[in-house]
């Protein structure tokens, strides 16, 4: 772990402030949520809502090399998010729309999806991954092989329980 507790506690009580912000500015009853401090690779955060369980995972690597920008970026951008799944629902409204952008500025961020920051030697696959179901595991595909399957071009089964592999569209980068 990358990160200090105190770092740890500081990124939580961000979140916390902020969603806090959002409940009292949009006047919606929004709960605190888990966080975890597990993603690798070109993921700065990942809002995730998975059988009516909601977390946001951080990337330690970024957060502790980009401290200061990850707080006032990365959080903002994962908590609008959770925001926005509560407000409208998940599959109702585009990841980066207008509505996330709305909530972005209400917190008093900048709407900007893609990060500049230097993410060179950080541990982790630094190419986009589709999380896949097949029923007795999860996979990771490559965004070539996502791009087949969403076009009709491929169909990937899994080699231990031979079901076909299904997007898992529950997660929000
Ligand atoms: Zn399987
Ligand atoms: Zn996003």
């Amino acid at each position: 772990m990358p990160l200090t507790l105190q770092q740890q506690q500081q990124i939580r009580q961000q979140t916390d402030r902020l969603i806090q912000q959002a409940a009292g500015l949009f006047e919606y009853p929004l709960k605190p949520i888990d966080i975890y401090f597990d993603l690798k690779g070109r993921n700065l955060g990942m809002y995730v809502m998975k059988n009516r369980q909601r977390y946001i995972r951080y990337n330690p690597h970024v957060f502790a090399r980009h401290f200061d920008a990850c707080l006032q970026q990365t959080i903002p951008h994962e908590v609008a998010h959770y925001v926005c799944d509560c407000l409208y629902g998940f599959g109702n409204i585009k990841p980066h729309g207008a509505e996330w952008k709305s909530v972005m500025r209400v917190l008093g961020a900048e709407p900007r999806v893609r990060s500049t920051l230097d993410m060179t030697g950080l541990p982790g696959r630094h190419y986009r991954q589709f999380h896949y179901d097949c029923g007795c595991t999860s996979h990771q595909l490559s965004s070539i092989r996502h791009n087949k399957v969403r076009r009709g071009q491929a169909v990937y089964r899994c080699r231990q329980c031979g079901n076909v592999l299904q997007w898992q569209d529950n997660a929000r980068e």
